[in-house]
């Protein structure tokens, strides 16, 4: 097809790619940037017209300003085990106004979406938790606007109540308070707001800029406030969206239904999903057959921000997968083959491309692929005092120029959810005095995570420091 296209002789493209050292047949399929390779070798000029021919990336072309329509938040509900987020997920669905008529959310596919009195919309991912949140962003989606911090009043600030909030802080997601459980009598509203401060966030009510509303998920307390300054973020982002194009956006949740076949659902980040569109989602393509939202109603089509399930792809596609509307069978083919010999080229040893690892980062400085002062790290240490330590040291090591930065310090082994942060961050982790347990060092192996361990704080900071002038004086 390229020989075609450049109205060259296909055995004189595959000489040319043989003479490159790549064994390249006929019919084989070759990636965009190889493309691009070729087709200059022969003379000719490029110029990518699909957005899908970007692969892997799929970005295409930035929307014209003037096409973007006001689009709803997506939130993830985040916070310690037990403080509320899932009963506080059941008393949002009942904010909605249009369940009344229409029979209500009648089914969980994996995110809901409501319409306030004022009419506003607000999609809620139905996944609480940061881990759902933080793979989704090992995977390159950032599927979330806005994060609800849920701490419960008699319980204030607990481990996982910072891990939210350094995963949405290394995500840029605006985080919301809500202080659950007010209806309790040993309820202290105000002792979590304090406890907040030493992990940096400042509520409005101490003169910093992070809304705070005082909820009770059992009573129904304080539902229309925290919808209410939820609305006042999105419109503080500014959310936009052009609805007039071929849609993309990203799988939230998939299964395999007996009955129905591969059943995905999906946000549209952009654009709309008709019915009849023709989808890539990961490995996964096929014709949109059909398209119901969240009440089991039939839709024809889906703008962005609306959670909707979709049949007619050929297999479930992972959480987190972007998925890109193409023209034709043949392209959706074309990249589900791509990818699927692309995953199995790199799920081996290069899969695991060392992407977080510090000698990785400094190569890649080097060859001027990335370039940075900061170094993000994921400190984990056995007491509170030691991690302290270690964090305040790296402080002192930075310079102006550069600097490491702790995205994440906490006491406790490696977990899994650590490796996911780092993953998403590309930063190494650093294990002072504690170990990664089974799954979070497979985990590790199959990202590309490098996890140092040290028994010694200054063998830590020394290796810091020669990782920070390394990248001080990049040698070209
Ligand atoms: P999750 O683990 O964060 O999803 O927490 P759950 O939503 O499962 O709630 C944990 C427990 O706290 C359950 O027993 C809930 O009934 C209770 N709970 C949740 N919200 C409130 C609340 O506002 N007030 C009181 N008193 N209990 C609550």
């Amino acid at each position: 097809d390229l020989a075609g296209r450049m109205n060259e002789r296909v055995a004189d493209v595959v000489k040319f790619m043989i003479n490159q050292g790549e064994m390249l047949r006929g019919n084989d399929i070759v990636d965009a940037d190889t493309a691009e390779l070729i087709a200059e070798e022969f003379g000719h000029t490029v110029k990518r017209v699909a957005e899908s021919d970007v692969e892997i990336g799929l970005e295409g072309e930035a929307d014209d300003p003037a096409s973007m329509k006001p689009r709803p938040p997506i939130v993830t509900i985040m916070g310690h085990v037990d403080h509320g987020k899932t009963s506080l997920l059941d008393a949002l669905r009942s904010t909605d106004v249009v369940s009344g008529e229409a029979g209500g959310i009648t089914q969980h596919i994996g995110a809901y979406q409501v319409q306030l009195k004022s009419g506003q919309k607000i999609t809620f991912l139905d996944t609480p938790g940061h881990s759902a949140f933080t793979a989704m962003r090992a995977r390159g989606a950032n599927a979330t606007d806005i994060a609800i911090l849920v701490v419960a009043a008699d319980d204030s600030v607990m481990p996982q109540t910072i891990e939210s909030i350094n995963h949405a802080k290394a995500a840029g997601v605006p985080l919301i308070i809500a202080v659950n459980k007010i209806d309790l009598h040993d309820a202290q509203p105000e002792k979590v707001l304090t406890d907040l401060l030493q992990h940096d966030i400042q509520v409005e009510s101490m003169g910093g800029s992070t809304q705070a509303v005082q909820v009770s998920a059992k009573s129904r307390i304080g539902l229309d406030e925290l919808t209410d300054a939820i609305t006042l973020q999105a419109e503080l982002l500014e959310l936009a969206a052009n609805p007039d194009r071929a849609a993309d956006g990203v799988v939230i949740e998939s299964q395999l239904d007996k009955g129905r076949g591969p059943v995905a659902t999906i946000l549209v980040n952009r654009g709309t999903l008709k019915r009849g569109d023709i989808v890539v989602a990961g490995a996964q393509w096929g014709k949109v057959r059909a398209i119901t939202d969240e009440r089991g109603q039939q839709l024809a089509d889906a703008g962005p921000s609306l959670p909707v399930e979709v049949l007619g792809l050929d297999g479930a596609p992972d959480p987190g997968e972007p998925f890109v509307v193409v023209d034709t069978e043949a392209r959706a083919r074309e990249i589900t083959e791509y990818r699927v010999r692309n995953k199995r080229q790199v799920s081996g040893k290069a899969g695991a491309a060392a992407r977080a690892s510090l000698d990785q980062l400094l190569s890649r400085l080097k060859d001027g692929t990335v370039e940075t002062s900061e170094l993000p790290v994921v400190v984990k240490g056995d007491v509170q005092g030691s991690v302290e330590a270690i964090s305040m040291s790296l402080d002192k090591i930075s310079t102006e120029e550069v600097r490491a930065r702790v995205i994440h310090g906490a006491v406790g082994g490696i977990s899994e959810s650590d490796v996911l942060l780092a993953r998403s961050s590309n930063a190494p982790i650093f294990a002072f005095n504690v170990r990664a347990n089974k799954q979070a060092r497979d985990l590790a192996e199959k990202e590309g995570v490098e996890i140092r361990y040290y028994s010694v704080i200054y063998d830590l900071i020394d290796d810091v420091k020669s990782t920070l002038s390394g990248m001080l004086a990049p040698e070209k």
